[in-house]
């Protein structure tokens, strides 16, 4: 992306690059994004991405994408490969791939000169004893009897977990800091653990893996990482950050600071909770269309720059908070409303006959691709005696501020005629099963010789020449704005009628419509390609979101 194509709201990290650039605390900005690769990316590491990937493309600097892969239990390299490919789709481009396993060998080194310092120690406590011993926070903790082991000793016991000489659990390598510290991280943290695992990137090649918080910042620095930003929940994890890197030699001193995770309304962004809606099949993948994932968001029919709209407005701030629907929505309809070109279709039929239109005939008539557009040009569109509408568009006793069809009244068929509606045709059980109307020839296009108005109006397709589909509905996944608030399980809140699948009929312009794009159905939303479920011919379309209009709000 361009530096002119994106827009720079000022935030508190800015500024500080800024300060420090003047200062010359640095010369070059360095950033990296961080994932865990244990799931796929959701809307919350868009923001992530953006600040990261943003900064370092504003600044002239660079942006490492580094895979944090030091847990191999829940490591894939399916994972790593959605992982680039959301980042790509989302329009940004790393300098080069890292991975926290590229450094294993030098964190190694580092742990041994901590020991050399009498700074880190070998425990034989069980993790169960070591979170016991570790105390409460408004008490302090009690030091392991292991914690003054000679330097020799533990060297040796070290360099033993490293050779496999001991089970998962046995021991762990820790820090020697302050087992009475107000802060819980710098209670001894652990910084290496047994782990008997094959790792997806350095295969058997370890059995020891080192701690988020050891490795994190000692990553940053083999990197020459300027400024290492990271979500607010990392704060306290700062000060071990800084002991690590003040206590070993490292080839650069990064610092880290923090920023508001991104949260959102009616939806989860934890790995592990999304995780477990694809375990259970509680959605249909990772890329579920309700899936708030960047390859759901994707799959429904979000845009890159939309999502890169909405963490613009969202901003870089110190303060948690969690944004609305609305406010991701409004993006994406935004976005749409100036690229998507405009079709009709009828998602819930009811057929109209025009009676005194000529039987086994038909017409095309122009409509516009883009209301505002001219340079999108327009389509032929065939009407004849038999059409669909909406069935929500007819009522038989209307109340008077319904501006739809109704009987003995005229509306406007969009692009086409003014009809009056003149009979209902009901079956045995009084359901409604057509409507008959009279259509006035002169009022071709849409508007009438005589100056008369009518209050609505109303789309169509022609029944004979419709390309029947499928359209799936989606809706929030959740049906509170924070799942699990009241019952402690978010399971608990998930939106039972968050999919439907309706069948549908399209003008039949929309039967070639090409994987992947994007329209706004009249009066209805904006809806997608499916990318994946679509055959030729065969377009299955995502709603990826309803119209503003309290119209379209109130429907299915
Ligand atoms: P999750 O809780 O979903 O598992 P995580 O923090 O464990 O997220 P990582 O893969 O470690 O996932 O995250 C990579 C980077 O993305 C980190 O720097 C993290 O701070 C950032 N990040 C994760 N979630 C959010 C969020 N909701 N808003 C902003 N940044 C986020
Ligand atoms: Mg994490």
């Amino acid at each position: 992306m361009s530096k002119d194509e994106t827009t720079t709201p000022a935030n508190f990290i800015r500024q500080i690059i800024d300060e420090d650039l003047a200062a010359d605390r640095v010369s070059q900005i360095v950033t990296r994004f961080p994932p865990e690769p244990n799931g796929y990316l959701h809307i919350g590491h868009a923001k992530a991405i953006c600040l990261n990937f943003g900064i370092a493309g504003d600044y002239d600097g660079v942006c490492y994408l580094r895979f944090d892969d030091t847990n191999p239990i829940k490591e894939e390299s399916r994972y790593v490969e959605a992982i680039k490919d959301d980042i790509h789709w989302l329009g940004f481009q790393w300098k080069e791939i890292r991975h926290t396993s590229d450094y294993f060998e030098t964190l190694y080194s580092r742990a041994v000169e901590l020991i050399e310092k009498g700074l880190a120690y070998v425990d034989d406590l069980s993790m169960e004893e070591i979170r016991e011993y570790r105390g409460k926070w408004n008490a302090p903790g009690q030091e392991s009897p292991y914690r003054n082991r000679p330097v020799e000793e533990n060297l040796d016991l070290f360099r033993r977990m490293r050779a496999g000489e001991f089970e998962d659990g046995s021991r762990v390598l820790r820090a020697k800091i302050d087992m009475a510290s107000s802060n819980m991280n710098m209670r001894d943290p652990t910084l290496y653990r047994v782990r008997k695992v094959t790792h997806q990137n350095t295969g058997d090649e370890w059995c020891i893996y080192p701690m988020y918080d050891f490795a994190h910042c000692l990553s940053d620095a083999e990197e020459h990482i300027s400024h290492s930003l990271c979500s607010l929940e990392f704060e306290d994890n700062r000060p071990l950050y800084d002991w690590v890197l003040d206590n070993s030699s490292p080839p650069s001193r990064p610092h880290q600071y923090e920023f508001a995770r991104l949260n959102l309304e009616y939806t989860i962004l934890s790995k592990r909770k999304l995780t477990l809606l694809v375990d259970t099949g509680k959605v249909s993948g990772w890329d579920d269309p309700r899936m708030p994932t960047i390859s759901g968001l994707r799959r429904r029919g979000y845009t890159p720059e939309s999502i890169r709209d909405l963490c613009d407005r969202v901003g870089v701030t110190k303060k948690d908070s969690v944004v609305e629907m609305g406010v991701l929505e409004n993006t994406i309809r935004e976005d749409l409303d100036r690229t998507a070109p405009r079709a009709m279709a009828v998602l819930n039929p009811l057929k109209l006959v025009i009676t005194n239109y000529p039987e086994g005939e038909s017409e095309e008539l122009d409509a516009a691709n883009h209301p505002q557009k001219p340079e999108m040009g327009s389509r032929k569109i065939p009407f004849g005696r038999e059409l669909y509408i909406e069935r929500d568009d007819f009522m038989e006793d209307a109340p008077k501020k319904f501006f739809r069809l109704t009987p003995g009244c005229e509306v406007r068929l969009r692009y086409a005629y003014f009809v009056t509606c003149t009979d209902v045709i009901k079956d045995a059980h009084g359901h409604i099963t057509e409507v008959h109307c009279t259509y006035d020839p002169a009022t071709k296009g849409g508007g009438s010789p005589d100056g008369r108005k009518v209050k609505g109006t109303i789309h169509w397709v022609s029944a004979p020449h419709a390309v029947e589909t499928q359209v799936r509905l989606y809706d929030r996944l959740f049906t509170t704005p924070v799942p699990g608030k009241d019952t402690g399980d978010f399971m608990d809140d998930l939106n039972p009628d968050s999919a439907v699948t309706v069948k549908a009929f399209l003008e039949p312009a929309l039967g070639a419509a090409e994987p992947g794009s994007h329209f706004q159905f009249e009066r209805l939303g904006y809806f997608f390609v499916d990318p994946i479920d679509s055959a030729p011919q065969r377009p299955v379309f995502n709603r990826t979101v309803t119209l503003r209009d309290s119209w379209a709000k109130g429907r299915k």
